[in-house]
Order: C-alpha cells, then structure tokens, then sequence
C-alpha cells in the first residue's frame, strides 16, 4: 500500500481538494455524466504499477481494463518513457506526410514481420477512430483505383463499438451514441452480431455470416466498400465468432469483391494472445486496424496495416492515397511502440496470455454458481460476464433495473472495493474484464474476491428484494 506521512498526508488532502475543485471547474471528462460528480468527488488515478493503479488519497485499485483495454504490458514501465525521451532529443517531431524518419520506418517494418500474411505496409494514426476513419477512405479509395468508385458502403454489426468521428460513427452499432449525432457520413449497414446466448440450439451455428452476404446482396455488391469486424466484439460484452465464421465472412467478402477489414484496436498486441487477433480465429483480412495496446496507451497512437494487393494501386506515378494526419507516425509514438514490442517479446506476454488464460477463465466460470450469473464468455484476456434476473428463461433487466444495477450499485461498490471493471448495458447488463497481460494467479483471486460478494449482493438488493 502507498502511504505518506501525516505532514505530507495534510498537503496532499489540500491538494486533492484544491484538483477536485479544478477537475469539477475545467475539465470535461469524455462519456461522463459530470452531474454525477457533482456531490462526489471525481476519481482522479494519479500513479500506476503493475497491475494497479492509485488514486490521489493512495488508495490502491486492481485495473481489471488495462485503462480501457490499452495498458497491455502493466503500468509503470518506465523504459517505455525513456524510449521517448531519447527519442526527443534527437528528433522530437517530424510529419509523415511527403517525408519519413528513422522510427516511422522502423516500426512500420517491425510491424509488418509481426503481422499475417501479406499484410505490409502500414498508414500509422493517432488513435482507433482514426484508424477505422482511414481504413474505410483506404476501402473506397482502393475500389475506385480499381475502376468501382461506386462502392462506399461499409456493412458492420449490431451493438458494435468502431470509434466516434463521423465516419467510424457510422459504423458504430449503437444507436444512443449515433442518433444525436445524425445525419451520420452516409452508407453504414449494419447486420447480426455473434452473440449466442440466446439463440435456438438448432440454428444455424453460421446465420450471422449469412446475414453478411444478404446485406450485401440486399445493398448491391457494386456499392460495398469494406465489411468491419472484430476478432471479439467488444459492444455488448465479448461476443465470439463461431466455429468457421471469418472463414465463410471472407469467402463472402472474395466472392463480392468486398473488402475485409479486421478492427483490432482492442484484440490486437497480445489481448486475445497472439499480436494480432485475427491469428486466433485464423483468417486474414485486407486491413487491420490497431491501436490502444500498441504502445500500451503511453503514447497515443495506432495503424492501419494494409495487404500487398489494397497497396499496390497507390504505390506508382501519380496514384496518391489522399489523406492524413498531423500526428500519425509521430517519431516519439513509434519510439514508445517499438519499447512496448521489445517489452512484449522479452517477456513473452502473448505465451503468457494462452498459458494463463484457462485459469482466468475458470475463475469467471465459478461464479456461474451465483443465481445473477448468466454467461460468460470471451477470449485471452477479454471477457464478460452477462447478467440476469432468471437463469433459466435468460430474462433480462428493464432499462430502469438496469440503470439501479449497474451505475446505483454495481459500479461504484466495485471501485470502493478496490476493483476498476466495466459494467455495461448498451446491450443486456454486463460486468467486463480485460486485465493487464500481465496479470497471472493473484490478480486473477483478487477480482474473484472482490466479484462474488459484490455480484451476490446486487443479487439481493435488486432482484429478490
Ligand atoms: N474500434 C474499436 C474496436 C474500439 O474498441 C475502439 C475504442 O474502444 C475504437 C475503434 C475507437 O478508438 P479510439 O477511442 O482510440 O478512437
């Protein structure tokens, strides 16, 4: 535990208090219900270690979301700070638009030996709105090279979470967050996701990649860009692709000429255990796109990593892929990326991952016994646990249930218990866990501990009341 003396405990009361005002004051906090902090104090994380993070009273909290699925390799690496520091002292920016440096190239290069197939060449961005932003401009700008300029549409999933500028929105699948932000940019489809859940037993165990090919059909092959999906969908909790599904997805996307872009801003850099979660399910995609874990969130950055073939018609003469930003390839980003790739291969993180992810997965399984436990579901270090009223009839919550559920208790007991999670219900109510890779037996007790009584007490309080 962090502890100071009661000198210093006297100024650091100050100084929370005085951050409190300021934070209340000046800063708008993103997806945040602000009047919620109105008669509480807002959570300010100050330092980080491991698999924990601190608040500024030094209260200590297991991060079991990797600070939203990004800080893949722990906190407190300091050689990942070290890496940009050397790096701004010889070339703090330079852009990479019309010019190179020595990190963009390198990492593109480390990039494309760790990535499937022919996936070669890599348009590096800040973030994963952008990169979705930029895989959808790369799928319509490669048909029109090819002679379909007609083809702009890009068919995504339902509940699916693809980022916030305009264009990612569109592909987003949910429709709180798209409504007020309507017109959207036009040609978004949005079909079946793999949830399971509640499907018949005797249905087709492929009908939501079928559901793919008659978007298409229904839309017309000849204005489809891009299908986007993720290895594990994210939006709703943690959905899995069923057995064969991205290989009938990419049998359909050959068969229309549609491209297939694989968004890996979560399931990439080891969080399903392999560099890329596309390897997991083992298909290959036209395009990745990647973030958050990249660096492991100490620098903002992400790529999308294009084929040969996608490649190839902007790479001669005059042909240019018309687009950009700023920040992308920022020298200091790829310093801090290429750090987090040496971390990863030192310390094997994505073995780690497949080594230990039995053993995460059996401690959410034993919470099965709890009567509000209704699924569980996921892969490597990404999982969620769907809530229920009834186990048997698999009813769900009412969104009022739902609202006293998880943001009246559920939540805030988590993080007075000490457990940072996420709960959710843009789809059914779910708790989900995404810990740092390297979390292993005593983490994985820790969240279990903290879990059952909190789980088992919401049972009480909102349902058999
Ligand atoms: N795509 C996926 C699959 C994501 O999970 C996210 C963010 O969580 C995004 C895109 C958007 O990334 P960002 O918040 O970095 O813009």
């Amino acid at each position: 535990m962090y502890r100071v003396s009661s000198d210093l405990q006297e100024s650091v009361s100050a100084d929370v208090s005085g951050q409190q005002a300021l934070a209340k004051r000046h800063l708008w906090m993103h997806f945040t219900r602000m009047g919620a902090y109105e008669d509480s104090e807002v959570p300010v994380i100050e330092r980080g270690e491991g698999c924990y993070v601190y608040d500024t009273h030094g209260k200590r909290y297991l991060d079991g979301l990797s600070a939203l699925y990004c800080v893949n390799i722990g906190h407190g690496r300091a050689e990942l700070g070290e890496a940009a520091a050397e790096q701004a002292k010889r070339l703090g920016f330079y852009t990479n638009w019309s010019y190179a440096h020595p990190p963009s190239i390198e990492l593109a290069a480390r990039i494309a030996a760790l990535a499937p197939g022919d996936l070669n060449r890599v348009f590096f961005v800040s973030g994963g709105s952008e990169a979705v932003e930029t895989a959808w401009k790369l799928a319509k700008a490669y048909h029109a090279a090819c002679g379909e300029p007609r083809r702009h549409k890009i068919v995504s999933r339902y509940l699916a979470y693809h980022g916030t500028s305009m264009g990612a929105l569109t592909a987003t699948g949910l429709p709180p967050l798209r409504e007020p932000f309507e017109p959207l940019t036009p040609g978004g489809r949005h079909v079946a996701n793999t949830n399971s859940y509640r499907w018949k037993e005797d249905r087709d165990p492929l009908w939501a990649a079928e559901a793919i090919e008659e978007a298409i059909l229904f839309e017309g092959p000849h204005t489809v860009a891009a299908v986007i999906l993720e290895p594990v969908q994210n939006g709703g909790g943690c959905f899995v692709p069923q057995e064969g599904y991205f290989q009938r997805v990419r049998e359909i996307c050959d068969r229309h000429g549609v491209l297939l872009i694989s968004d890996e801003v979560i399931c990439s850099w080891g969080r399903i255990g392999h560099w890329f979660g596309s390897e997991r399910y083992d298909y290959l995609p036209d395009i990745i796109t990647t973030a958050k874990g990249m660096t492991s969130a100490y620098a903002p950055m992400g790529a999308v990593i294009a084929s040969d073939r996608i490649a190839e018609p902007f790479l001669h003469a005059r042909a240019i892929f018309n687009h950009g930003f700023t920040f992308g390839g920022h020298p200091m980003a790829c310093a801090v990326a290429m750090a987090n790739i040496d971390v990863m291969e030192r310390e094997r993180i994505c073995e780690h991952v497949l080594e230990r992810e039995g053993e995460f997965r059996a401690m959410l399984e034993s919470l099965r016994d709890l009567p509000i436990v209704g699924d569980v579901r996921g892969a490597g270090y990404f999982c969620a646990i769907e809530l229920v009223k009834d186990k048997q009839t698999k009813q769900t919550f009412d969104a009022h249930e739902s609202e006293e559920l998880l943001r009246g208790f559920l939540s805030g007991e988590l993080f007075k218990r000490g457990l940072i999670c996420r709960t959710d219900d843009r789809g059914d109510p779910i708790v989900q866990l995404s810990p740092p890779l390297i979390a292993d037996r005593e983490q994985f007790e820790e969240i279990e501990s903290i879990l059952r009584p909190v789980l088992s007490e919401a049972w009480g309080r909102i349902v058999k009341r």
